[in-house]
């Protein structure tokens, strides 16, 4: 099987997956223990907090880790909510959200917030129809950096220093899920207060994400017990899995340039290949994330061709692993066709593949298009 869903999740390193056993057969103490075993364990959570702060450029004391970044974005937008005493009931997002901070937006759009989603389908206005929507009534501006579908890259920079510029009392909120460890990002430099970030995303195990917390950013805490990550995450820390955080974050902070010249070579070969089909449509323009590339092929159903595909040894995505076979919208509203949407596959990039595979996968592509038009 040649594995492409790498932005539904990936593979753990090996030396990740090591230091997670390891914490789970012999250190295996608690961080919150004043024992021997408990420091060890402390240590491990400080070196892997360290290691996920190097990333971003941040200090230790503003990560805070979860369970997934969905639980991240959960903390970070009804958290927020503190910060709209002082200012008003407005939060200002984008149409193409992942579900974890669409679905929350919905919440509050229930309570009767009001909301507003730019559409980047006018890539050159979007920060502009943005920043004309802030005004003092906005507490939250929460954006994705690179779409999990297309791998479109929104200038969260631009973005978060002219709304500050018009706000400055507005919380900001970047879901940097497809962009952590794989592009760089200095939030020491950034006007941003939340981002939220997964394990799973970067070779880490399912079960541990993050959230960056900018230094005295007040939100609410809304979960109480005993304390750990500074009472926004309170329970036992999953110290194995945040291990292995540390140690895939780490090691793909090393690779970051190494591999994003990878992905250059996969997607150019990829895009140079499909380019001469006048049924295949790239969904991923240039300019966007060279490890995620959304094609649509003419006539044939996502599924369709997602089965077929994994028949012939390929696993690709249909759009988002989290809507299913349910298509999010996302892609017609950056002004693509429902039909196009309709049809489209998500091909993702790791190191591990290779152009040999991506020649056989477009042959693949190629000989599913011949079949299943004949049996539509
Ligand atoms: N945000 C984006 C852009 C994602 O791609 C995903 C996962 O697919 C998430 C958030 C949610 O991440 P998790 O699975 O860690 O909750």
């Amino acid at each position: 099987m040649y594995y492409f869903d790498n932005a539904a999740t990936t593979k753990v390193l090996k030396p990740a997956a090591d230091l997670a056993l390891k914490c789970m057969t012999q250190m295996y103490g608690n961080p919150s223990s004043l024992h021997k075993m408990g420091l060890k364990a402390e240590e491990i959570l400080d070196s892997a907090r360290k290691s996920i702060a190097d990333v971003l450029n941040c200090e230790q004391g503003e990560i805070i880790f979860t369970s997934c970044a969905t639980e991240s974005v959960n903390i970070a937008l009804f958290g927020s909510r503190k910060n709209s005493k002082h200012t008003g009931k407005k939060i200002i997002t984008t149409s193409i959200e992942h579900a974890s901070t669409a679905k929350c937006v919905e919440k509050f759009e229930e309570q009767g917030y009001s909301v507003v989603r730019i559409s980047p389908k006018d890539v050159e206005n979007f920060s502009k129809s943005l920043i004309n929507e802030v005004d003092e009534k906005t507490f939250l501006i929460s954006l994705i950096h690179v779409n999990n579908e297309n791998g479109l890259i929104l200038p969260i920079e631009e973005v978060a220093k002219k709304a500050k510029l018009k706000n400055p009392n507005l919380l900001i909120h970047v879901d940097i899920v497809q962009s952590f460890c794989k592009m760089p990002l200095d939030l020491s430099k950034l006007e941003i207060d939340l981002a939220s970030f997964s394990g799973h995303k970067i070779n880490a195990p399912k079960g541990v994400g993050g959230l960056y917390i900018r230094k005295g950013t007040k939100i609410l805490k809304r979960s109480f017990g005993g304390g750990q990550e500074n009472n926004f995450r309170p329970g036992t820390e999953a110290v194995p899995a945040i291990a292995a955080f540390g140690v895939a974050a780490k090691i793909n902070r090393e690779r970051m340039d190494e591999s994003l010249k990878h992905y250059y070579l996969l997607k150019n070969h990829l895009v140079s290949k499909i380019k001469y089909n006048s049924d295949i449509y790239i969904n991923s323009p240039a300019g966007c994330a060279p490890y995620i590339v959304n094609v649509s092929i003419r006539g044939i159903r996502s599924e369709i061709m997602l089965h077929f595909l994994e028949q012939n040894g390929f696993i690709v995505s249909s759009g988002s692993a989290c809507s299913g076979s349910r298509k999010s919208g996302v892609l017609q509203s950056m002004g693509y066709s429902k039909a196009r949407e309709d049809c489209s596959i998500r091909i993702s990039f790791s190191t591990q593949n290779t152009i040999s595979q991506i020649d056989m996968l477009v042959d693949a592509i190629e000989q599913g298009q011949k079949k299943l038009i004949k049996s539509c």
